[in-house]
């Protein structure tokens, strides 16, 4: 079952949202999870049971951890490294 929720995740419900589609990125997280239709963007909360029941699949894990690794890299090795190889 899905039960590690996370930010970014993108998931899948079992009912449409009134613009037709299916899919929601997972937004906030709390006693409350806040998702984001992928279609026309709007937020809805939701109590968290409630969540994990209506969600059918998970479509897309959330990459945000390893995106935050890349991001945490010191950019100025980087940008020594593209100097020595520009001469
Ligand atoms: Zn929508």
């Amino acid at each position: 079952m899905y039960d590690e929720i996370r930010i970014g995740d993108v998931v899948r419900m079992r009912k449409p949202h009134p613009c037709g589609s299916f899919q929601w990125e997972v937004v906030r997280l709390g006693a409350d999870i806040g998702i984001r239709c992928t279609r026309c963007g709007r937020r809805v909360l939701m109590p968290r049971s409630r969540f994990i029941r209506q969600v059918k699949a998970l479509v897309q894990r959330s990459t945000s951890a390893e995106e935050a690794a890349t991001a945490a890299l010191p950019h100025d090795s980087r940008a020594a490294h593209d100097d020595i190889k520009n001469t």
